[in-house]
């Protein structure tokens, strides 16, 4: 038998995944992701989808993260209306970041002076399409394609999409994690998955992370150190994974007393709702942590956490008496109430903003890891007397190193074939080169727009 893929969206981008198998007689979407990045990307938001969206059957979702499920309202607003299969916990969280990223839209459709992407109406009708499933639950979608979801250890519910007809079988990775998050299980191992063909994510292909010793240590030591400098200690943090993590970890140092008890406000009414969606999918956690979730352990709440709602309540955490620690999203300072905490606590000597993970160039995270000395926020210059420490341990994504690997148990399953996409080009150029030398498996990097014929 033979099928095609076409790489949609998500091929010479970290962002916008979208893929197209067509196996002659179905045709299936994998993610339908936002461009994100400098605003001439996001433009291509509005482009028309390269297929018609009412002759698609199926759309699997591989995790819940915006630049794989963004413009999903916009595909069922131009005209499909087949079924979306996802993890019960993906579909828990896809819910309030959706509704999120259309107030974010709608600031960028001003900006380009374009119409809305889509109305609320658009959510409500996606969210009417959606079944569950879990991993390792196969089942027919039609044609004789089966389909399978397997844990990428990405954020809580990411799945790996296996699809399989007549013994032949093709994984997509979606987001692959490097075993970084204290909650999540392990990737599963892709030998196990025996898929003869691979489309891969290269976010992070052409770099290794700078290794933190032990990344709890160095979290505990950037805390106690702002404590001692008694000023605030600032984290914009992404509202999934990287909040939960943070506030797992920070309640097990309050509870040891390995840091000073001090108030942390958690200031994102959006990560509190995928925090609630975490807390109903214990399932999806590490097995040790699973079982104290289901004994009745609150793995994120402790008495000095104090969850801030309104706007107004927001602002007037700045008067509140120091130290205390503020969480509040985006996680790279793009805009989000972040913005409004670094205002005051960036030229403050005594304070500090610890910034967590990866920060995208432009952004002003990334400007604050670089050093600068003064930065632009609501267009005013703020000088930057605060310390700056970067934290690299809990990044969502394994590293080159470690996709290298992920790539040669692939090969140890029967891979023959991989497609290298969801990365900057540079990065994806060289992962596929290095799994071309290394795996011996032959490895390209589509372009955006192009087909490829596979035996499935
Ligand atoms: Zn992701």
């Amino acid at each position: 038998m033979s099928s095609t893929i076409q790489f949609c969206g998500g091929a010479g981008l970290v962002t916008g995944s979208n893929f197209l198998l067509d196996t002659g007689g179905t045709k299936i979407l994998i993610d339908c992701g936002l461009v994100q990045g400098v605003s001439a990307a996001d433009e291509l938001n509005w482009d028309a989808f390269p297929y018609n969206p009412a002759d698609i059957s199926f759309l699997i979702i591989t995790h819940a993260h915006i630049d794989h499920i963004g413009r999903i309202p916009k595909l069922v607003k131009d005209g499909f209306k087949g079924k979306i299969i996802s993890t019960d916990a993906t579909r828990a969280l896809v819910e309030p970041l959706l509704l999120d990223a259309h107030t974010l839209l709608l600031h960028a459709a001003e900006s380009h002076q374009r119409e809305p992407l889509y109305d609320v109406s658009d959510i409500n009708r996606a969210m009417a399409l959606w079944h569950d499933t879990q991993y390792h639950k196969p089942q027919e979608l039609a044609d004789g394609v089966v389909l399978e979801l397997f844990n990428s250890g990405h954020i809580l519910g990411s799945a790996m999409a296996k699809f399989t007809r007549n013994g032949t079988s093709i994984v997509f990775t979606g987001d692959l994690g490097g075993g970084n998050s204290p909650l999540l299980p392990l990737c599963e191992n892709p030998a196990n998955l025996k898929a003869e063909y691979l489309v891969m994510e290269s976010v992070y292909g052409d770099r290794v992370r700078k290794e933190d010793v032990d990344r709890k240590d160095s979290l505990r030591d950037a805390i106690v150190a702002a404590a001692e400098r008694g000023g605030t200690l600032f984290i914009p943090a992404f509202s999934t994974e990287r909040t939960q993590d943070l506030l797992f970890e920070i309640r097990a140092m309050m509870h040891a007393a390995d840091i000073p008890p001090m108030p942390v406000y958690l200031d994102s009414p959006l990560a509190e709702k995928i925090t609630a969606a975490f807390k109903a999918h214990p399932e999806y956690f590490a097995p040790e942590i699973a079982a104290r979730v289901q004994g009745g352990e609150d793995i994120f709440s402790f008495p000095q956490l104090h969850l801030i709602e309104n706007a107004d309540d927001s602002q007037a955490l700045a008067k509140h008496p120091n130290p205390k620690i503020i969480l509040a999203g985006s996680g790279m300072s793009n805009g989000g109430r972040a913005l409004g905490h670094e205002a005051h606590v960036l030229p403050d000597p005594h304070s500090t903003v610890l910034i967590v993970g990866y920060q995208a160039a432009g952004s002003l995270g990334r400007k604050l890891v670089e050093g600068a000395k003064s930065v632009q926020i609501f267009r005013q210059p703020v000088v930057v007397r605060a310390h700056i420490e970067h934290l690299y341990g809990y990044s969502a994504h394994m590293d080159g190193a470690e996709l290298v690997e992920f790539a040669q148990h692939a090969a140890e399953g029967g891979t023959k074939k991989i497609f290298v996409v969801m990365g900057e080009p540079a990065a994806s150029a060289f992962l596929a080169q290095r799994i071309n030398d290394y795996v011996g498996v032959k490895a390209t990097t589509p372009d955006a727009g192009d087909t490829a014929d596979i035996d499935l």
